[in-house]
């Protein structure tokens, strides 16, 4: 009797806090909190979904990271620096680079110009990219310059810059790479010459150029330096009359940087097939 007592009181208790509970929540129903977790909800549908599609597009080349190195800067800085790691060998930390013979374009507004382009370029086919200046009003050694995609994780390091001859007939794309018995990074050696490779072959399929060759130098501290595989390209010369007319325009410009990017998808694509 005295149970039955309690459960009914116990009863009427419950549903007058269901009434209670009841009433609150609709007199507070514009509280948007039930809204926004549906968003986020659906947010988060579609975030998955996002990622299921790009990651089936493309599951190799999502994550890859770049660096890219636009040459020179605006102010050169001759004060030395150790060409490699425990180098007793020094170079100047920054040197002015080149100067267009016909329109004076300098070499680091062109390498920079064709480095923004290449960054569009990579981050649109969903390569994480890194760069070491985006304006020409920096200081910023070449060992400097290594160092940042050391530590940026880079899978490769890319460096842009342009050449120059006293032969004005002289003309075409180049890359450099460490050689094999490089003494600070010779280990890299085979993974450098391959993005060289491919940097180089993407560059003269892209833009028609002449190909020159692939250097292999082991005094330059922006080389040395490198702890991650790593490629100059000289993307032609600003003493040949022809070549610095297109190296000029936005739409050169434009084909070196599908080239480039070409080349690294053509690296990682073999890196990643084990070839
Ligand atoms: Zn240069």
């Amino acid at each position: 009797m005295k149970n039955k007592r309690i459960c009914i009181l116990i009863s009427i208790m419950i549903a007058l806090i269901i009434l209670v509970v009841g009433l609150w929540n609709r007199t507070i129903s514009v509280n948007p909190e039930p809204v926004s977790s549906q968003n986020f909800e659906v947010e988060q549908e579609n975030q998955k979904a996002n990622l299921e599609i790009s990651s089936e597009d493309n599951p190799k080349i999502q994550s890859h990271i770049v660096c890219i190195d636009p040459g020179h800067q605006q102010r050169a800085d001759m004060k030395k620096e150790p060409i490699g790691p425990g180098a007793t060998k020094k170079k100047p930390k920054v040197d002015g680079g080149t100067i267009g013979k016909y329109t004076n374009i300098t070499e680091y507004q062109l390498n920079l110009d064709i480095a923004l382009k290449l960054q569009t370029e990579l981050e649109s086919r969903g390569y994480t990219v890194v760069m070491t200046r985006t304006t020409n009003d920096v200081n910023i050694s070449n060992s400097e310059r290594a160092i940042m995609a050391n530590e940026a994780g880079a899978e490769a390091f890319v460096r842009i810059h342009a050449d120059g001859s006293d032969i004005q007939s002289v003309q075409g794309a180049s890359t450099i790479c460490q050689s094999p018995d490089n003494p600070y990074n010779g280990a890299l050696y085979e993974s450098s010459r391959r993005l060289s490779e491919c940097v180089l072959e993407g560059v003269v399929a892209s833009t028609g150029c002449k190909k020159r060759q692939i250097l292999e130098l082991d005094t330059m501290s922006g080389i040395n330096w490198s702890q991650v595989p790593n490629t100059i390209i000289e993307v032609g010369y600003l003493t040949n009359k022809a070549e610095e007319a297109k190296l000029v325009t936005e739409d050169y410009q434009q084909l070196l940087a599908k080239g480039i990017a070409d080349g690294i998808d053509k690296y990682f694509k073999e890196n990643t097939t084990g070839e």
